[in-house]
This record gives C-alpha cells, structure tokens and sequence, in this order.
C-alpha cells in the first residue's frame, strides 16, 4: 500500500503515467487525457477535489454548447481576418479568447487585472548599422505620431527591438480555475510596420474594452434598448445637427462636412 497503488486515473480508471498525470487535493491522481477534457487555462490541480476536477470537464463541455448556440458575439477584436482574437458578449458582459474552437467563456467580473507586456531586446552593432528596413521601422514606432496614437500601451525603448507582444489577463475566482491568459498578439510575427501596428491596434482595442468593463463605464446590457432613451439619442442629434448648422452657417465648415457629419449623426 502507499504511492503505487495510486498511479490509476481517478476519473477513468486509466493510467495515469508519470509525466502525465496531475495530483488532485487527496492524493489521487487524474490522467492526461482527463487533463484534456478540462480547459488548458485551467490551473491549481493540488487544491482541487475528485468532484471539482469532475465538474471543470462538464464545464468545458457544457461551454462548447453555450459558444456555438448561445454567445452572441456584439463585437470581436482581431488582428485581421485570419487571426480572430477575441469575441465579447456585451449583452451579458462575458468574452472568450478565440485560440481554439471551444474558448472558453470568461465573465468580465472574473478580471481581476489586465495589461500588454512588450518583449525586447537590445539591438546588436551590426543590426543598428546595416538593417535599413529595421531602421525604417523604428523611425515609425518612435514617431511622436504612433506613439500617442496608443498611450496606455507599453513603447520600445531606444536602441532596442519589438522581439513579441502579449496581452496578459490575470483572473480572481472564475468556473474554470484559471490563473491567467496570455495572449500571442503576434503570431507569426514579421518585423515589418503593418504587423507591429496590427498588434497595436488590436492590443489597445482590446485594453480599452477591458477598461470599460473594469471602470464601470459599460456594463452588460441588452441591446433593445428602452424607447425613452432611443428618443433621448434622437433629441441629442438634432441638437449636435443644430450645432454644425451654427458653424456651417459661421463658415468654419465646408458644405461637404456638414452633410457628412449629418448623416452620421442622424443615422441616414
Ligand atoms: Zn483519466
């Protein structure tokens, strides 16, 4: 009796190999493939039960239900078309980070902290004299122009090079037992100006989302909304369309800007 007789999978009576298996709370072990059918963000198998670890696989079976048949996606973040990163469901405040077919579906309020971390590295002699595209490309990224454009974002230093970028979600308590994400903006990374502000644009879209859940300033709210404030929406509009007639009228816009402007606002 003692550790040998505990190597069999509590779950399905498998083997649960050396190198494979996971130590649950009681000492009881769970194997690899158990392990597979839970969430790979799903961490802390030394303070789990036989039942936690038995729910966290109905969990992420019941998810792949809710996020092909119930995740209404009301806005999505990529960094283009073949690189979709996550989706967000602004009608019940929930996101999923969209690195498998089967993400899985995180509540805002399971955030605990959320950040972009910049890798780099100091460039070498000979990269600073002769790389004339990489010279181009940090003429770009240090431009007052780009860096303002993405000031909650961290910037390369001097002298140094963008060797990655990630997008780094820290969780409190949350159904899936996770620890933290941590997100590749960069896969497949080229050292060219479109890659790098793809990564930008996406990480700072994605930043901001986040901070609008963290600040309050959006909380989950359905979509049909009330008529009174539909017509409040309306009211505003007219009163900004009055406004542009103002300046139009005082000649500090041109004809074409005002109509532009108009119907954007009005919705024509
Ligand atoms: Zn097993």
């Amino acid at each position: 009796m003692g550790l040998f007789d505990k190597k069999e999978c509590v779950l399905c009576g498998g083997k649960a190999g050396l190198i494979t298996r996971y130590k649950l709370s009681d000492g009881s072990f769970i194997c690899g493939s158990c392990r597979g059918r839970m969430s790979s963000n799903t961490t802390g198998f030394g303070n789990m039960s036989v039942d936690d670890a038995r729910g966290l696989i109905t969990l992420k079976e019941s998810n792949d239900d809710r996020f092909q048949n119930n995740f209404v996606i009301t806005r999505e973040f990529d960094l283009d078309s073949s690189h979709r990163m996550m989706a967000v469901n602004d009608e019940t405040g929930e996101f999923a980070i969209l690195k498998d077919a089967n993400p899985d579906i995180f509540s805002f309020d399971d955030v605990q902290n959320f950040f972009v971390d910049l890798s780099t590295r100091a460039l070498n002699e000979e990269e600073r004299k002769n790389d004339s595209s990489l010279t181009g490309l940090l003429t770009f990224l240090f431009s007052d122009d780009f860096r303002s454009r993405f000031p909650e974002i961290p910037h390369c230093p001097r002298g140094s090079k963008i060797t990655g970028m990630y997008f780094e979600i820290v969780f409190g308590p949350n159904p899936f037992w996770a620890e933290k994400i941590r997100i590749d903006m960069m896969p497949g990374w080229l050292d060219t100006e479109t890659d790098v502000e793809k990564a930008y644009v996406c990480a700072n879209d994605m930043y901001q989302c986040f901070k609008e859940y963290k600040n309050g300033t959006r909380v989950a709210q359905s979509f049909e909304q009330p008529e009174e404030q539909t017509r409040s929406i309306n009211t505003n509009a007219i009163e900004q369309v009055k406004q542009l007639k103002e300046l139009l009228d005082m000649g500090a816009l041109t004809q074409e800007e005002f109509d532009t402007k108009k119907k954007e606002l009005l919705g024509l």
